[in-house]
């Protein structure tokens, strides 16, 4: 194989490729056109160079000063297929897509997908859910791309799901995923997505770049809105990172914000919490790059 770094770009400006619209330059960016193509890179990639893999950007915030090494987008991987109740989602296509193809072929389990803006590999990586789903939930298997650049195809067992979180080891990359679903009526199907993308205009300030929920619910306080609401955060800003107005566990960017405003945004809600009402909280957003690295 060629050197590897021929198929990178070099210097990619990242925040387009996230929804909170914020983050620095890629030192190298590579969007694989197969998977035997990023099988390969992966094995023939210098071992100590760091990977990072990024989806849609949709629950990342990546540095300011940008993420080094090499930045992997999987928009390239998008098919999705529907055999008999099984739909396979290559990593990249999105969410929506994923969901939408199972509605067509009338299949119903995965309509919470739909309102979710990430790629599938994203979901797999973040167990993504809503609505008391989440994505392991209909899952059968899930193929994987090892550190060495081994293809392997793993049981949902394997990879142990837990709320927003996954022990997959750190280097391998979710490649694809089956879902079994069952048989439904197309227009149940296509009425839930539209109630679930109506609640969603209307409780979450979805024309704003944003990377959803920033903090984890907990199992021992409820809902992190309504901790972040209690302690009086709603409204806090720092430049124009804001808790939105109207969903105070989502963080926005009004135009201009950086990684390092919403980092100081977030410690000073963080504080506020605990000294308000004693709770620790937990972010569900991922740091991506050098701060982090
Ligand atoms: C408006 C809005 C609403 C949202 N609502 C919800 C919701 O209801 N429920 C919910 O759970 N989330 C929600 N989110 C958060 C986000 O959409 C999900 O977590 C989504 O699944 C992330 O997918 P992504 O492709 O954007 O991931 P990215 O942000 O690109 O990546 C997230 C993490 O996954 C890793 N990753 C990505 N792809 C792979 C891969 N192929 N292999 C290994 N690791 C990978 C990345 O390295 C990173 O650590 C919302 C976000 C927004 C902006």
């Amino acid at each position: 194989m060629s050197n590897i770094f021929d198929k990178c770009q070099k210097d990619v400006a990242l925040a387009p490729y996230t929804t909170l619209k914020i983050g620095g330059n890629a030192e190298y960016f590579f969007e694989p056109e197969s998977v035997k193509e990023l099988a390969d890179f992966i094995k023939n990639k210098p071992q100590n160079i760091n990977i990072t893999i990024l989806g849609e950007g949709s629950n990342s915030l990546i540095s300011d000063n940008g993420i080094s090494g090499i930045v992997i987008h999987l928009n390239k991987l998008s098919n999705v297929k529907v055999d008999g109740v099984n739909v396979i989602a290559e990593a990249g296509a999105t969410s929506g897509k994923t969901a939408r193809s199972a509605r067509e072929a009338s299949l119903t389990g995965i309509e919470f997908l739909c309102g979710i803006p990430g790629s599938i590999g994203g979901a797999l990586a973040m167990n993504a859910g809503a609505y008391g789903y989440q994505t392991a939930d209909n899952l059968i298997s899930v193929d994987v791309i090892t550190n060495t650049g081994k293809l392997k195809t793993m049981q949902p067992d394997e990879i142990g799901f837990e709320y927003r979180k996954t022990g997959l080891p750190n280097g391998w990359i979710f490649i694809s995923a089956t879902f079994k679903l069952k048989h439904g009526n197309k227009d149940d199907i296509r009425n839930q997505m539209r109630k679930i993308n109506k609640e969603r205009v209307t409780s979450q300030p979805i024309n704003m770049p944003s990377s959803g929920s920033w903090f984890k619910n907990s199992d021992e306080h409820g809902s992190a809105w309504k901790i972040t609401e209690k302690a009086g955060c709603r409204g806090m800003r720092v430049g124009n990172a804001q808790v939105s107005e109207k969903h105070a566990n989502f963080f926005v960017n009004l135009g201009g914000a950086t990684s390092a405003d919403m980092e100081e945004l977030s410690q000073k809600v963080e504080n506020k919490i605990k000294e308000k009402l004693g709770i620790k909280m937990h972010r569900e957003v991922k740091a991506l790059g050098k701060n982090s690295e």
